[in-house]
């Protein structure tokens, strides 16, 4: 039952995407204030339990608890819209990806290493051509996705290396994977399999959106294997055009 718009000019079209996106940035950028002032007093009145406040710890926790879901939805709607409007107008320059996983290779490790087994490997000297920002959206969502999806004393693997093609990235991980008519809508805005898990485990429904819209400024895209019960691999590839080797 969707009403079908016929636009005579191709230009009507991006002027109404452009105006939707401009519209999602300044909401959202709107919206940022007012939410850190309401997060920072209830994080204050949690921090100072008193007779009075003490029958409200558990409503003030739950609403500690929305607001920063809330920031965490307005974060990735403004990562979102830069990432399809700002980055284009910038030029392109050398990115160390070696070393930006290596940071998030170390991070994952302090928070999460007991909790999985962890595989890295990470190709010294690998770099791309591109924008870094949107490239670390992608490496940090697909990493934390793996976690999200995997019970704990899984497997997740994440890969870095280069061969004729390009460069790739994957992360493969041993959790509750994916129905196959799920795959082809994954990457859309909001788009989830169980939207209380995702919820509860902190997603935004934003982030594969991010990771595509990121890949393509870079020239790639996002390819989705996976088996349900098995788990799942999402991995890209850099055109070889795009490929650095970096020096120390
Ligand atoms: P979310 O914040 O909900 O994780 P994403 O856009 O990152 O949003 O992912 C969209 C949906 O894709 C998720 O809600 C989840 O159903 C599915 N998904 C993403 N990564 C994985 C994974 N590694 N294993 C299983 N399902 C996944």
């Amino acid at each position: 039952n969707h009403k079908l718009v016929v636009f005579e000019d191709v230009n009507e079209l991006y002027n109404l995407a452009q105006i939707r996106r401009d519209f999602v940035a300044n909401a959202s950028h709107e919206l940022r204030t007012p939410l850190t002032v309401l997060s920072g007093y209830l994080e204050m009145m949690i921090d100072m339990p008193s007779e009075e406040t003490q029958m409200w710890q558990k409503p003030l926790d739950q609403m500690f608890h929305q607001a920063k879901r809330m920031q965490s939805i307005i974060e990735d709607l403004l990562t979102l819209s830069s990432i399809e409007s700002d980055v284009l107008l910038k030029a392109p320059e050398a990115v160390a990806v070696d070393d930006i996983l290596q940071i998030m290779a170390r991070d994952q490790l302090a928070i999460y290493g007991e909790d999985y087994e962890w595989h890295f490997e990470i190709a010294e000297h690998l770099g791309l051509k591109g924008y870094a920002e949107p490239l670390k959206s992608v490496f940090s969502n697909l990493i934390s996705n793996a976690v999200r999806y995997t019970p704990k004393g899984g497997k997740i693997q994440v890969r870095w290396y280069r061969d004729q093609q390009g460069a790739h990235f994957e992360v493969q991980d041993t959790g509750i994977g994916i129905l196959k008519e799920h795959i082809p809508r994954l990457t859309e805005r909001f788009y989830r399999v169980d939207t209380a898990r995702s919820r509860d485990t902190g997603g935004t429904g934003l982030g594969l959106a991010i990771v595509k819209h990121a890949l393509e400024k870079q020239g790639s895209f996002l390819a989705i294997e996976s088996q349900i019960g098995k788990g799942s691999i999402f991995s890209c590839v850099f055109p070889a055009e795009r490929v650095l080797t970096l020096k120390d």
